[in-house]
């Protein structure tokens, strides 16, 4: 399996266009301490081939163009099978909408994002041009899927989709009731046995540590540093709680769970532009560094070699 990093940054993305925070005017400023972040996102591949992308950033036209192996090999194509939401926040949807070129996409993802998406929501005729523009397949919380292409030919990638603990996007809230499927984590596996995690928005590790034991790398929320991270400093009334996310470096936090976490490779991903360990040489960034943590960067290439036959 290959995971390639398409944005690893929160919603916003690193820097944020109304942003002018330290780690903002730092990527502005060209510091080779920080990285610029788009929004996240991944895509997948297994044995058999074609591409399959985690969730769809508003910046997903940047992330195709800015790795070759998603580009299209003739006139009217694309390497990308299917697509898989984790949740219907528009940093992980929007870009569906710039993929509205009168191409065949599918959609895999729960029923509560699924009606999120399309209930009410006059975007969605721009995807429905043509009958089968958009193929929905529901991901059913619990139950492993196989990702098949248009065609349903099975790109050799299977998914998981397991509720965590999250909150209905922002655009819903008072509009539909919470319900545990509106925000799952992703658990992806190849025939072959590999297996890893993307978790990119968690308020509590109470349903992603029983399943995390086994893993070969574990992509996980790694939004804020601190529940105070924005309010602090006056950028938000917000905790990190009220938007769903376990802060890292809090008592109780991700990184003192390190321990119950023991995937081969840990690596935290969607990190908000105001977080401390963007920044390299940072006293948090060194902290998470030395509990086994790696962070992610848009290109970074995951790949996560076969079980070796016994
Ligand atoms: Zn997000
Ligand atoms: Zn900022």
């Amino acid at each position: 399996m290959r995971i390639r990093i398409l944005g690893s940054g929160a919603g916003g993305g690193v820097p944020q266009w109304n942003c002018g925070c330290a780690n903002c005017r730092a990527v502005r400023a060209g510091s080779p301490a920080i990285r610029t972040r788009t929004q996240d996102s991944i895509a997948v591949s297994a044995e058999r081939g074609g591409w399959v992308l985690c969730n769809a950033s508003p910046d997903i036209r940047q992330q195709i163009e800015s790795f070759a192996e998603l580009h299209p090999q003739e006139s009217r194509h694309s390497p990308i099978a299917a697509i898989v939401l984790t949740n219907g926040d528009l940093d992980h949807v929007l870009g569906l909408f710039s993929l509205r070129e009168s191409y065949p996409l599918v959609i895999y993802c729960t029923e509560a994002v699924w009606r999120g998406l399309v209930d009410h929501n006059a975007l969605m005729r721009t995807l429905r041009r043509f009958e089968g523009q958009v193929s929905w397949r529901p991901l059913v919380p619990g139950v492993e899927t196989s990702v098949a292409d248009l065609r349903n030919q099975p790109t050799g990638l299977f998914v998981t989709a397991r509720a965590v603990k999250g909150k209905i996007p922002v655009h819903l809230e008072g509009v539909v009731d919470n319900s545990p499927d509106q925000n799952v984590g992703l658990w992806l596996r190849e025939a072959q046995g590999r297996s890893a995690a993307y978790v990119s928005a968690v308020a509590s590790l109470d349903d992603v540590i029983p399943h995390g034991k086994a893993l070969d790398a574990l992509l996980l929320d790694g939004t804020f540093w601190s529940s105070d991270e924005l309010s602090r400093p006056g950028l938000s009334k917000s905790k990190a709680e009220d938007m769903a996310h376990l802060p890292i470096g809090d008592p109780g936090g991700t990184l003192a769970q390190s321990a119950h976490l023991t995937a081969r490779r840990r690596i935290y991903t969607h990190i908000n532009n105001t977080n401390p360990i963007l920044v390299e040489g940072s006293p948090e960034r060194q902290a998470v560094e030395a509990a086994g943590w790696q962070i992610a960067w848009d290109g970074m290439d995951l790949v996560i070699p076969e079980a070796t036959p016994t």
